[in-house]
C-alpha cells in the first residue's frame, strides 16, 4: 500500500522548545503537552480549524487531542468565534452578574436531570475542588473516596495514591501535598464495589463523598462495569455520603445529560468543564438545591472567582451548547467513533498487533494488550514501547494523537468520513511497522 509520506520538518518546533524551555518549566504549561511520554519533542501549534491543527513548522494534522475534550465542534468554529467576538466588543470582564450567565446555567440544569443549580467557575480543578469541600460541609465529614487512575485536577486533596492496603488512607502522590490532607483521601480501584464496600465498613459514618469519573478517561478510557455506578451510588445513600460525578470530560460529550444520562444513574455533586468552556476557560458544578445552597453568599461554604462566569467564556458555552442542543449531534458522533473503532480494530487485527480498544461514545482508546483493561492495573500491564512507535508512525502520516498512551482520544462534530478513512489508512501503515518491528 502506497502512502504519500511527504516528509515533515520539525525544526522550528524543535528550536521553539529550546527556548520555552529556558524560560517556563520544562518548557511548557501543563505536563502532557512536553510529549515525555513519546520520546519525540512537542509541537508548536500555530493554527486549528474544523478538525486540522497546524504547527509552527506549517505541518498538517487531523486532530484527535481536540484541547484534551473541549473541542466537540471543532476548532475556531465560525459561530463561536462569532460570539466570542461579540461579547470582546462589549468588554471583556465586569466583575458583577451578567444575563448570559444566568442563560448558561440554565442550560446546564435542562441538560441534567441531577443538577438544580449550578455555579460557573474558570477551571475543572477548581470545580472538583470545591465540589470536595462543599460535600466535606455538607455532611459534616472529613473522608473521601476516590478511584486509582482517575484524574480531578491539580488540588491538594486529589493528587493521591492508594495508601498499603484496601481502604487505607491515600499517601500523596505529588511533592508539596501534606501528608495530614492525603490521608484524607482513600483511594481504591476502579471497578471495585467491594473496596468502596470495605471503605465505608471501615469508615464508618466519616465518609463525605464518593468521587468519581463516570467513565474514566484520564487512564485511556475505561468504561463502569454493568451495575457499578448504580451499586456506587447505592452504597452512598445507605452510608449517607454524596455521589459526586467528575463529568468534566463525559459532561455534554457522551450525551447532552453526560454519563449520568446514559446510564441512568444520578450523581448528588456534579463537575463540568471543558466542553461547557466551549474552548475557552470555564467550568461548573451542581446539584441538588439544598447542597448548592450551603456555598455563600447564602451557605457557609466559601467559593469565588474574579474571573468566574467570564463573559467571553460564557458566551463561548452557549454557543456550542446551542450546537449541542440540535438533533443528531450524537448520533452522528456515535456513528463517526463506531467507524474509527471498526477500522483500528480491522487494522490491528491485519498486522497482528493484539490491541484493546475501549471506547464510549466520541472518547476512546486503543491499548496495546490482548486482555480486557478494566482499571489502573490493567491500564498500567499495556504495551508502551508499542504505543510510542504507533504514536510516531501516525503523526509523521498526519494524525495527532494525544502524546501519552494513558490518554484518550476525542472525535469531533468537524471530522468528516474522509477524515476517519485517512486515520484508518495511516494506521494500517502504522500497525504493520510495529508488527515488523517487533518480529
Ligand atoms: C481535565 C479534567 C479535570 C481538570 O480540569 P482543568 O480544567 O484542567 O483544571 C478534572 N477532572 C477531569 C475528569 C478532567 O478530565
Amino acid at each position: 500500500m502506497q502512502m504519500k509520506n511527504k516528509r515533515k520538518k520539525y525544526a522550528k518546533s524543535a528550536h521553539a522548545f529550546t527556548q520555552a524551555r529556558k524560560n517556563i518549566p520544562g518548557g511548557v504549561n501543563s505536563p502532557v503537552r512536553a510529549f515525555g511520554g513519546t520520546g519525540l519533542k512537542p509541537l508548536f501549534i500555530a493554527a486549528a480549524k474544523g478538525s486540522k491543527i497546524y504547527d509552527i513548522d506549517s505541518n498538517e494534522y487531523i486532530d484527535y487531542v481536540g484541547s484534551w475534550g473541549p473541542m466537540i465542534v471543532g476548532h475556531a468554529h465560525p459561530k463561536v468565534l462569532k460570539a466570542i467576538q461579540a461579547a470582546a466588543k462589549k468588554g471583556t470582564s465586569f466583575g458583577a452578574p451578567t444575563l448570559a450567565e444566568t442563560e448558561l446555567a440554565k442550560k446546564i440544569i435542562a441538560a441534567f436531570d441531577s443538577i438544580e443549580k449550578v455555579r460557573l467557575v474558570s477551571s475543572g480543578t477548581e470545580a472538583v475542588m470545591t465540589a470536595v469541600r462543599l460535600a466535606r460541609g455538607y455532611t459534616k465529614r472529613d473522608l473521601i473516596i476516590k478511584m486509582a487512575g482517575c484524574y480531578h485536577g491539580h488540588s491538594d486533596s486529589l493528587l493521591v495514591a492508594a495508601g498499603s492496603g484496601v481502604a487505607e488512607k491515600g499517601t500523596p502522590s505529588s511533592a508539596g501535598v501534606p501528608d495530614a490532607i492525603a490521608k484524607l483521601t482513600i483511594v481504591v480501584p476502579y471497578n471495585d464495589i467491594n473496596a468502596v464496600k470495605t471503605a465505608f465498613k471501615v469508615h464508618k459514618n466519616k465518609i463525605a463523598a464518593c468521587l468519581i469519573e463516570p467513565v474514566a478517561a484520564n487512564m485511556g478510557l475505561v468504561p463502569p462495569t454493568e451495575g457499578y455506578l448504580q451499586n456506587l451510588h447505592d452504597l452512598c445513600c445507605q452510608n449517607n455520603a454524596l455521589l459526586i460525578f467528575d463529568e468534566v470530560i463525559t459532561g455534554f460529550r457522551l450525551a447532552l445529560g453526560g454519563a449520568q444520562q446514559l446510564f441512568g444513574v444520578k450523581a448528588d455533586i456534579t463537575c463540568l468543564g471543558k466542553i461547557i468552556g466551549g474552548g475557552l476557560p470555564a467550568a461548573a458544578f451542581g446539584g441538588r438545591a439544598d447542597i448548592m445552597d450551603m456555598l455563600a453568599p447564602t451557605g457557609t461554604v466559601y467559593q469565588a472567582g474574579t474571573l468566574s462566569g467570564n463573559p467571553l467564556a460564557t458566551a463561548a458555552a452557549n454557543a456550542t451548547l446551542n450546537m449541542l442542543t440540535k438533533q443528531n449531534c450524537y448520533r452522528k458522533l456515535e456513528i463517526l467513533s463506531a467507524k474509527l473503532e471498526k477500522g483500528l480494530t480491522d487494522a490491528a487485527k491485519e498486522a497482528n498487533v493484539p490491541v484493546t480498544i475501549n471506547r464510549v461514545g466520541s472518547i476512546m482508546c486503543c491499548f496495546f494488550t490482548d486482555k480486557p483493561v478494566r482499571n489502573f492495573v490493567d491500564v498500567r500491564s499495556t504495551n508502551i514501547k508499542q504505543f510510542k512507535k504507533f504514536f510516531a508512525e501516525m503523526l509523521k502520516q498526519g494524525i495527532y494523537l494525544a502524546p501519552s498512551a494513558y490518554e484518550a482520544m476525542f472525535v469531533s462534530l468537524a471530522h468528516s468520513r474522509e477524515d476517519i478513512e485517512k486515520t484508518i489508512e495511516a494506521a494500517k501503515n502504522s500497525f504493520r511497522k510495529i508488527s515488523r518491528k517487533s518480529r
